[in-house]
Formats: structure tokens, sequence, C-alpha cells
């Protein structure tokens, strides 16, 4: 046995009986530096309660499940902890006694796919590091050649800082980048050694861009949906898993002398400090000394508040094959439960009909067992983002019983069969079909400014008004505007000129906005004001006065002051033509019109 692998086999047996792993901080690269695994095994423990769990913990062994409860539990024992956890009393099952040759196998199958293959075709048959750019091979190689090769659709995002200062990268795809539309926000390796969940967060991305343009669904969605997919999260933590520890979970925080991480699944606000969460610096399910104290989760939590069309979350997992949401922190039920039963259950459908793996769906409380501090509970009920975890493959119970081992040949089935469920959350008529009423204004300035409420990307109008039965005719979707109006979108939210006020009287108006997606109206009273401010300088009060403005517009009248005669602004929007305002005046009139019969 080499004499240095030897060493740190036997550092890990050590600290390894304080439940954590805590090697070298120095140059960590290279596989030199590897903690080795051979003489530990995976045994499954079923405990019985949380003092079971605490139990394993303290025996030293390293529960490998993402949820920690009673229930079988995978954990991984060196043949001293395993002694400790007989004396005891557990009764174990050996699940893999190979533990050294499964972790060589994952850390090989990468650079054997970059050497004999092509590296971004074979891609989904390995694991690999996080890497950068230029690491071909990588994560972060991979996001950039689809930025590379689908620059229309994908770009990267950078959600903020690691505590050791890597920047958390992540993909933004979506068609028609100006348009703000509803968004979805799907990440994964908030555990570092979840290693199944950056592929499959990436393999969706693929998915999207290589289907844009051929697939009518994944175009479709594309073309309303904003996504953002961050494969790694705990950035820091995965890159230890491949330089250091490949069973570290938390985050690299420094928590005092040997001991180092925080679980950011515990480290979101709600909840935070409840049960399925630990106080001690030590446990793998450490919650950290506050509430959002991790640089991480800090910079997940602001992307989510500087994002507010978000509207569902996935928080991608492994392992159990389960699809958890709200709340995790006590037995309450959300608000939105029937919501989630529906998307729940038809995300477990989707992945059901792809490959036959079943899917368990519930809330985390009291579908697993409690987890306080969890993100799907605090983007939930902070924000109202429909939030999801997913556990991936493996399971330990059921189907699949290969537990936290999952081979890399299991990559591309894993990515298949949640491709159809991350495609079913982003097209749910919480995402597509919510119809929060437009802002909608009298701006006082030149036109009637419509606000389409966060998350839609197009809008068709009606404006009609009881004192005006021909209005309903002249601002129609098919009539005066443009069949779809486009959105303004230069600022953060579009601007949407609906015509020039001048042409609208000064009365009550009411505006229906279409939302391209979900087909719902929304009614808002609005009052136009710029007419009634030219009314009382210039006493324009009747049709043949618009027309007179109308004119004023064509340069023709030189009555009125040339700055009411300033469209400019309206003509990028491409809402409002000389010849559409004569058309309104016409329908107004009572003559024909190419948009509809005249006024009876
Ligand atoms: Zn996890």
């Amino acid at each position: 046995m080499p004499g240095r692998g030897r060493f740190l086999s036997i550092v890990a047996l050590t600290l390894g009986a304080f439940g954590l792993f805590s090697f070298a901080e120095g140059p960590a690269r290279g596989q030199e530096t590897r903690a080795r695994f051979d003489d530990y095994e995976i045994v499954r423990i079923t405990a019985r309660s949380m003092e079971d769990i605490e139990d394993i913990e303290k025996s030293g062994g390293n529960i490998l499940n993402c949820v920690h409860g009673p229930g079988p539990m995978d954990v991984l024992v060196s043949p001293n902890e395993r002694r400790a956890l007989s004396r005891r009393g557990f009764r174990m099952e050996t699940v893999n006694r190979h533990v050294q040759s499964m972790v060589d196998v994952q850390y090989a199958s990468s650079e054997a796919v970059v050497a004999g293959g092509d590296p971004f075709d074979d891609f989904f048959l390995a694991y690999h590091p996080y890497g950068d750019a230029e690491t071909v091979g990588s994560i972060v190689w991979y996001m950039n050649e689809l930025v590379t090769r689908y620059p229309s659709l994908a770009s990267f995002i950078n959600v903020g800082t690691t505590v050791e200062g890597r920047s958390i990268l992540g993909l933004r795809i979506t068609s028609d980048v100006l348009s703000e539309k509803p968004g979805v926000f799907y990440f994964s390796a908030e555990h570092a050694r979840e290693w199944v969940t950056p592929p499959v967060t990436l393999f969706f991305a693929n998915h999207l861009l290589e289907n844009y343009g051929i697939d009518s669904g994944v175009t479709e969605t594309v073309d309303n949906v904003e996504f953002f997919l961050v494969p790694v999260m705990n950035v820091d933590g995965y890159i230890y898993t491949w330089t250091t520890n490949r069973f570290w979970r938390k985050n690299r925080r420094h928590n005092g002398g040997t001991s180092f991480g925080v679980d950011l699944n515990r480290n979101w606000s709600q909840g935070w400090g409840g049960p399925g969460s630990s106080g001690s610096t030590t446990s793998d399910i450490y919650r950290g000394p506050s509430p959002f104290s991790e640089a991480e989760t800090q910079a997940m939590r602001d992307f989510f508040i500087d994002h507010p069309n978000i509207r569902a979350q996935l928080d991608i997992h492994s392992f159990s094959q389960l699809i958890l949401w709200p709340f995790g922190s006590s037995n309450t039920l959300p608000e939105d439960q029937d919501v989630y039963q529906e998307v729940g259950s038809g995300m477990r459908a989707e992945i059901f009909a792809v490959h036959g793996r079943t899917y368990i769906e519930g809330p985390t409380y009291s579908t697993i067992y409690p987890a306080s501090g969890v993100s799907t509970d605090w983007t939930y009920d902070e924000l109202g983002i429909l939030s999801f975890a997913y556990e991936c493959r493996d399971a330990n119970t059921g189907q699949g019983l290969s537990g936290f081992d999952l081979p890399a040949d299991q990559i591309i089935p894993q990515g298949e069969e949640m491709v159809p469920a991350l495609m079913y959350l982003a097209n749910s008529n919480w995402v597509r079909q919510a119809t929060p009423p437009p802002s909608v204004a009298a701006a006082g300035s030149r036109y009637l400014e419509i606000h389409p409420a966060a998350g839609f990307s197009s809008i068709s109008l009606r404006i009609t008004s009881p004192d005006y039965p021909c209005l309903d005719k002249y601002v129609t979707e098919d009539g005066f505007l443009d069949s779809t109006p486009t959105v303004q979108s230069s600022s953060s939210w579009g601007t949407m000129y609906v015509g020039d006020e001048a042409i609208l009287p000064e009365t009550t108006y009411f505006v229906e906005a279409d939302y391209g997606v979900s087909g719902t109206s929304t009614s808002v009273m609005v009052t136009t004001g710029k007419l009634a401010d030219v009314a009382a300088e210039f006493g324009l009060i009747n049709f043949s006065d618009v027309s007179t403005m109308v004119d004023c517009f064509r340069g023709e009248a030189g009555e009125l002051p040339l700055a009411w005669c300033d469209i400019s602004p309206l003509v990028p929007n491409r809402v409002v033509n000389f010849e559409d305002i004569s058309v309104a005046i016409n329908m107004f009139r009572g003559l024909p019109s190419p948009y509809g019969p005249p006024c009876p």
C-alpha cells in the first residue's frame, strides 16, 4: 500500500471518529491529496429515531443520505466505526465493501471521456470536476461550450461568490433575451458530494438548447420562460470532493479549530435552528452560526430577491427518489398544498413514464423527516415561489438499491427522466398562467402606460369605455394595435404604449390585459390625463379637435406648439403611426376602417 495513501487513510479514520474529514487545507490539488477509503464499507442501517441518527454520527459513521432521519440510512464506515456501531446494537447490511474502487472509477471516468472520445458529446458518460472554461471536460467548460454554441439563447450568470472567493456560475437560457418572462430557477449540488445532480441540470440545459427550433414544445417554452440553471451551488465543497474527500457534503467555512463546513441546506432563515439540523459544528447537518451566515446562501437569497419574475425553483439533491415541498421545518401544510400536490404528482408521473422509476412526493416533514433551514421553505414562505426539492437516483428502499453509489452510466437515464419533469414544472399553471394584475397608469405625459405584471412576455389589450361603444373595436387584439403589441423592454420591465392618448378622450377606460400565455383577463380601470391637459389649454374637446391634433402630428396644423406634436418616442414601439391614428379617428367618427365595421 502506498505510504502516503495509507497515511491519509489513517487520518480519515482518526478524524472520521469525530464525524469530520479535515485534511490539509494547503495545496489541495491533484489526486495525491485525496482521502482514501480502502478499508471502508457502506452499510445500511435502519435508524428508528433521531437518537439513532445521533448515535451513528457519534460512532463516526458518515450518513450518506441527503436527509437524515429514521428509516434506512446508508453509512460510510471504517472497520473501527463499524465495530463501534455494532457495539451500540445496530444491525448493518453491507451495501458496498469496495468503496475505494467506486471512488476511483468515478474520478477516472471523466479523464477517460476526455482522453477517449468527444468531451462534449460524451459529457454525460462520466462525472466531472468543476474546472474552468479552459479545462476541457469540466463543468464550467461545458457551460462555456453551451454559451458558445448557442449564443442567442444561453448566457452565463454569476450568482455570487463563495466563502473561498469563487464565482457561483450558471446559465440563463431563454430566447429574445431582452423580454421579461416568468422565470424558473433550477440548481444543484447544494450538497457537494451529490455528484449526479450537476449533470442533471446540465443535461436539461443541453436539452433546451439543442432542441430549440426543432421541438415545438421546447421552442415554445424557451420563448416564454426564463431559465436560470446553476449546476453547482456549493462550488467550494464540490471542488473539495474532487481534490480531497469524495464524501464531503457541506461548504468550506472554517468553523474554528479543525472543523470546517456548514450544511448550506440548513442555513436558510425560514425555520432556521429547528428540527433536523444541528448546532454542532462537526455535524454534517450543521446549520451555521446564524441564518444566512454563509456566503453561498446569501448569494442565492439575493439572486432570488433580485429576480422577482422567478415563480418556481427546484433544489436538486441525491439520493432517495423523492419530490419534496414545504415545509421541512414543521408539519404545517403550505397554503398552496393543492397546487403542490398537483404539480408534484404530475412530475412524479412524468418521471415514471420515462424509465419506470418510482419517486415519492410530498411535504418534506411528513414524507421524510424534519429538515429546517432548507431553501424550499424560504423561497416559498418568503417569496411565494413554488419550491421543490428533488432527491435523485438511487434509492435504498424499493427500486434501485445502490443508494449513494450511482454509477456514471446512470447519468443519462437520470437526465432523461428528469427532463419531462423539469419541463412540466416550467409549464405548470403556477408558472405560466398566473395573472397578477397589470400595473396600468395614465402617466400624465404622452401616453397611457401599461406595465405587464412581472413574469409575462407578451400581452394584448382590449380597451373599452362605457362612453364609447366603438372603442371596443379600436384597440382590440385585431384592431388598432399590432396583433401582438410589442413590449418595450429597455428598462427593467416593459412599458407598453397603448396608443397616443391624444386620441383617447378623457373618460374611464377598462383595459383588459390578455396575457399571451394564460388567456386570462384582468380588468383595470384607468383614466387618461393628457387630453384633459390639452383640452384645458387649447380647448380640444371633440373629435374634430383630435383630428386637428393628428394634423399637428403630421406637421400640418401649425396651431399647436411643436412640443405637443412630437411622437418620436412612440415610433420605436411600433404601436402608433400616423396611419393608425387616422384610422382610429375614422372609427370614432363611424367611418369604415380596415380594422372592423364602422361604429353603429
Ligand atoms: Zn442533499
